[in-house]
């Protein structure tokens, strides 16, 4: 067991945190508070593009860097103590749908998709939520019916990430009459589909920035040739979203990380009773509690991460440190408005916004309750039926 990063893991952690304080520190304000309900990336992609960032888990024949899943977490972890905007795009094209289109989809389907995404052209987001299902995503109604050489596919989809910007949805679909897990399937279809249309924008408390709308099929002919899972491959859909959990912990890590960072630097700077606020020892303890947090997370996700190596994590694992790194986010950044005094609480500063967008990631990509379910069910060695 080795508890150092490896001198290629720490150039490119020193990379992306170079290229963070240059590039991603000056918009993450522009972003905030622009009247654009949802960020233009703009070049900023291209320079993703051409320092590696996009694809870093996707194989090198088909554009990706073939990097182990701890390159993206170390990315992702730098990008995010600024914004989860900023790591958001290394989310999608390491962690996000693409990944059980790398998986399990046939060579054809890897050569259309994947190249595009790591040249920055395409993105691909992930819809499985339903009005109707959300924890209980067995319960999905949106239907994918075979016609000839085209699914006909009817149904509504809510909370998806990227709606209405992403070229590609991987949409979680019901093939059959068959209830529950076994009729399930996925499905890619393309933004300007015909009959496919876009709900209102979302506007959450936090994530400011990020595109999230409903997507409503009504009679989308979809060529058979999307089909990346077919019926009854439930399985395989979450397990290809296992690897989703450790970019949403890591999410949940950046931000903890950031308001860390802006703690320490500001408990040093702003004088109280004459003297800096860090030498109380009450702003000592929160400080050494913050970090402790954020420790005990990064270790967490750095192990699924590793044990991923370039495959999969384990459910244990990644549901261990989604669900530990989404509450620790919420707490340090908690603990961090409070060493800011007002200031924290004041729009002026970035720890309101931190303390927001930490909110945002126990609910996205399986609530923190349905991860201990999955962790319980991974310690006893059986599936506990919720119904
Ligand atoms: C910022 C954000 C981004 C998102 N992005 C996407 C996306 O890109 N694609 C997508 O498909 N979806 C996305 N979602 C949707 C998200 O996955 C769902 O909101 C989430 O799975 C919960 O579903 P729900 O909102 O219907 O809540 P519900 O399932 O109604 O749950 C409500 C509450 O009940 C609890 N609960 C439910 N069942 C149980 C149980 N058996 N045991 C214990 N507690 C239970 C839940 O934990 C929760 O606290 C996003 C959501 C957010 C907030």
């Amino acid at each position: 067991m080795d508890f150092q990063l490896s001198e290629e893991e720490r150039i490119f952690k020193q990379m992306v945190h170079d290229f963070a304080d240059r590039r991603i520190a000056p918009l993450v304000d522009v972003w905030e508070k622009s009247d654009v309900s949802v960020i233009d990336y703009g070049d900023i992609i291209a320079e993703y593009r051409d320092l590696g960032l996009l694809g870093i888990t996707l194989p090198e024949r088909y554009g990706g860097s073939g990097l182990p899943a701890i390159y993206a977490v170390l990315a992702m972890e730098e990008l995010a103590r600024y914004s989860t905007m900023a790591s958001g795009l290394v989310m999608e094209t390491s962690f996000g749908p693409i990944r059980a289109v790398e998986q399990f989809g046939t060579e054809e389907q890897k050569d259309r998709f994947i190249p595009p995404t790591c040249r920055g052209e395409k993105f691909m987001a992930v819809a499985m939520t339903e009005p109707g299902a959300g924890s209980a995503l067995t319960d999905l109604t949106t239907r994918a019916v075979l016609k000839g050489d085209h699914y006909l596919v009817n149904g509504q989809k809510r909370f998806i990430s990227g709606g209405g910007h992403s070229h590609w949805y991987m949409v979680y679909v019901r093939m059959s009459e068959q209830k529950g897990h076994k009729g399930i399937g996925g499905i890619v279809v393309e933004k300007d589909t015909a009959g496919l249309t876009f709900g209102k924008q979302e506007q959450f408390m936090g994530l400011h920035g990020m595109a999230s709308c409903d997507l409503i099929f009504e009679d989308c002919l979809i060529p058979r040739e999307n089909l990346i899972i077919p019926e009854g491959g439930f399985a395989k859909l979450m397990q290809a979203f296992d690897v989703e959990r450790c970019g949403n912990a890591t999410q949940s890590l950046g931000i903890a990380w950031g308001a860390l960072e802006a703690a320490k630097k500001y408990s040093q700077e702003r004088i109280a009773f004459g003297k800096p606020i860090c030498e109380f020892q009450a702003v000592q303890f929160l400080l050494a509690d913050m970090a402790m947090k954020v420790e005990a997370a990064r270790l967490l996700i750095y192990r699924a991460a590793v044990n991923a190596g370039k495959g999969l994590p384990s459910v244990f694992e990644s549901s261990v440190a989604k669900c530990f790194a989404n509450e620790m986010a919420k707490e340090v950044t908690d603990m961090a408005l409070q060493v800011f005094g007002g200031y924290g609480y004041s729009k002026e500063y970035p720890i309101e916004r931190m303390l927001r967008d930490s909110r945002g990631w126990p609910v996205a990509g399986g609530t923190v309750q349905m991860q201990r379910i999955n962790i319980a069910g991974a310690m006893l060695g059986r599936r506990f039926n919720q119904r």
